[in-house]
C-alpha cells in the first residue's frame, strides 16, 4: 500500500467503495487521515461497514463539515451526463474533488528516492482500445528483462493498493478517460497515447471532450518521453504538440499501425507484420511480429509498437525486446481463443466494448459466425460496414440487437436475444473454416455485470456444447 500524503490529520472523504474505493480508505487512513465514506450500493457499504470504515451520506450538507477533499471512484459521473449528487454537494461545500490517481501521484516519491541508484519510473498508458493488452505487455517485456514492475490502474489494482517504490521500479499505469479527468496530480515519466475513436461520449460531453481528457496526461507536469499513436488527427495534433513543448532532443516516440514513419525524429511503426524504428532518418532495428500468436492483427502491432518504444525509453535494446513479445501470454477476453473443434474456431474477445475495437477482430478473420450486442454505444455498428463481407452470420443479443438488425440489412443475421441462444445457434450452424467470434460492439451491462462475466459465460456455453 502507498500511504496517502498531505492530508495527516484532516477529514477526507471517498465516494464509491469498489476496487479503488477500498484501498483509497485505507491508503488515505494510513497517511493519518480521518475517512468518511459512501456508495449508492446498499451491498458494498455493508461490506465497507464490516470492514470497519465510517460511513456519512455524502449528498447530505450536514456530511460536509470540516472535509478536506472528495475521492471520486472512475465509475461515478463528476460532470456529465450529470454530476452525482455527492459531487455537487461537495462543490457546495467548496471542497476540493480528486481521486485516487491525484493522490497516488502526490504520494509515490518519497524521501528514501535520494538514496536510490535508479529512479524509480511510472509509465501511463491511455487510448481508447489497447490500453490493457499494451500494459500487460509493457509490463511483460520489462519484467523479461529483469527490472522490477509493477500494474495498476484501469488494470489490476488500484494505484494506491501497489507496494511503494524501490530502487528501479517501473509502475506500468493504465489509465480511462474518466481517471484522468479528475486526477489533480499527473506527473508520468514516461505517457502513452494509443489511438482515439468514439467511446464513453456520454460521460465528456462527446468527442472534443473525451480528447481534452485524454489530452490532460500530456499536459499537467508534462512527460520526459510522450509516446504517440499518429493513425489519428488527434493523435498527431498531440505529437506536434509535445514536441514543439519539449524542444531539444526525442521528447516524442511516434508509433503507428500501417504507416512508414521514416521522418527525422524517433519512431516505431508495423507493416506488413514487421515493427520497425527509425531514428534521425535511419532503421534501427526491425523485429518480425508474424509468429506472435497472442498479438494477432493490425492493432495488436499498434499495442506492441508502443510496449517496445516504452522499453527502449526505460533503456532496453531491441534484442532484449523481441523474445519478450514472443512470450507474451496474453490477456483474457481480448482476441483470446477459446479452443478449435471440427475446424471451427472459436474467439473471446468480450472486451471489444466499442465499434473500433470490435472492426479489429472482426477484420482479423475470414468467415465470421459474429455474436454481437449489448449496451449500443453512439454509432452503432454502421462505422463496420466495410468488414461486413467478413460476416457469414451474425446472431444479435441484447438491447442493440434490432438496431444493429437494421444495420446489417441483407447481411445474414438473427435476433438470437440472449447469449445462450446465440451460442446454440452459431455452433450448430458453423462450418469448417468459420470463426465462432464474441466482439459484442457494445458494454455489457444491460445482460450482464461485466465484459468479463460476459466473457466467461460465453466459454462456459462453448465447452458445454462441445463437451
Ligand atoms: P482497453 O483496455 O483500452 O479496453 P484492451 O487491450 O483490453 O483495451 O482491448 C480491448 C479490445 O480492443 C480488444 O478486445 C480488441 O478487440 C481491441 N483492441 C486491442 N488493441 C487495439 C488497438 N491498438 N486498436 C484498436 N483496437 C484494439
Amino acid at each position: 500500500m502507498i500511504p496517502v500524503r498531505g492530508y495527516d490529520g484532516h477529514k477526507v472523504a471517498v465516494l464509491g467503495l469498489g476496487r479503488s474505493g477500498r484501498p483509497t480508505v485505507a491508503a488515505l487512513e494510513a497517511g493519518g487521515a480521518e475517512v468518511v465514506a459512501w456508495d449508492d450500493g446498499e451491498a458494498a457499504r455493508a461490506a465497507a461497514a464490516a470492514e470497519g470504515i465510517a460511513l456519512a451520506d455524502l449528498t447530505k450538507a450536514k456530511a460536509w463539515d470540516g472535509v478536506k477533499a472528495l475521492i471520486v471512484s472512475p465509475g461515478i459521473p463528476h460532470l456529465y451526463p450529470a454530476p452525482h449528487p455527492a459531487v455537487r454537494a461537495a462543490w457546495d461545500a467548496g471542497v476540493a474533488v480528486d481521486n485516487d490517481i491525484g493522490l497516488f501521484f502526490r504520494s509515490f516519491a518519497t524521501e528514501a528516492w535520494h538514496e536510490f541508484e535508479r529512479m524509480p519510473s511510472v509509465v501511463c498508458i491511455t487510448g481508447s482500445n489497447g490500453k490493457s493488452t499494451t500494459t500487460a505487455l509493457t509490463a511483460h517485456v520489462l519484467a523479461a528483462a529483469g527490472r522490477s514492475v509493477q500494474v495498476g490502474g484501469n488494470i489490476g489494482r488500484g494505484v494506491l493498493d501497489l507496494d511503494p517504490a524501490e530502487d528501479g521500479m517501473v509502475v506500468v499505469l493504465e489509465l480511462s478517460s474518466y481517471q484522468i479527468e479528475l486526477a489533480r496530480a499527473l506527473q508520468p515519466d514516461i505517457a502513452v497515447f494509443l489511438n482515439l475513436s468514439p467511446d464513453h461520449l456520454d460521460r465528456h460531453g462527446g468527442m472534443g471532450g473525451y480528447f481534452a481528457a485524454k489530452r490532460r496526461l500530456f499536459a499537467e507536469g508534462g512527460p520526459s518521453r510522450s509516446i504517440v499513436g499518429v493513425d489519428e488527427d488527434e493523435g498527431r495534433f498531440l505529437a506536434n504538440t509535445m514536441r514543439e513543448e519539449a524542444g531539444t532532443g526525442d521528447p516524442v516516440i511516434e508509433i503507428s499501425s500501417g504507416r512508414k514513419l521514416d521522418r527525422p525524429g524517433w519512431s516505431v511503426f508495423a507493416r506488413k507484420g514487421f515493427l520497425a524504428e527509425w531514428r534521425h532518418g535511419k532503421q534501427q532495428a526491425s523485429v518480425d511480429l508474424r509468429g506472435m500468436a497472442t498479438l494477432p492483427g493490425a492493432h495488436n502491432h499498434q499495442n506492441a509498437c508502443a510496449a517496445y518504444a516504452v522499453a527502449r525509453s526505460l533503456g532496453l535494446g531491441p534484442r532484449a525486446i523481441e523474445p519478450a513479445l514472443a512470450t507474451y501470454p496474453g490477456l483474457p477476453h481480448r482476441s483470446q481463443l477459446v479452443g478449435e473443434w471440427n475446424g471451427v474456431r472459436v474467439v473471446n474477445d468480450s472486451k471489444a466494448t466499442n465499434a473500433d475495437a470490435a472492426s479489429r477482430s472482426l477484420g482479423s478473420f475470414e468467415r465470421v459466425r459474429w455474436i454481437a450486442g449489448g449496451r449500443p454505444k453512439e454509432g452503432g455498428i454502421a462505422p463496420l460496414r466495410g468488414l461486413f463481407p467478413h460476416v457469414a452470420k451474425a446472431y444479435l443479443i441484447g438491447e442493440a440487437a434490432e438496431d444493429f438488425a437494421l444495420t446489417l440489412g441483407e447481411v445474414p443475421h438473427v435476433v438470437a436475444g440472449t447469449l445462450e441462444a446465440a451460442v446454440a445457434a452459431a455452433m450448430a450452424e458453423a462450418e469448417p473454416g468459420d470463426t465462432v467470434l464474441l466482439a459484442p460492439a457494445c458494454a455489457s451491462f444491460d445482460q450482464f455485470t461485466s465484459f468479463e462475466a460476459r466473457g466467461d459465460r460465453f466459454t462456459a456455453l462453448v465447452r458445454e456444447r462441445v463437451g
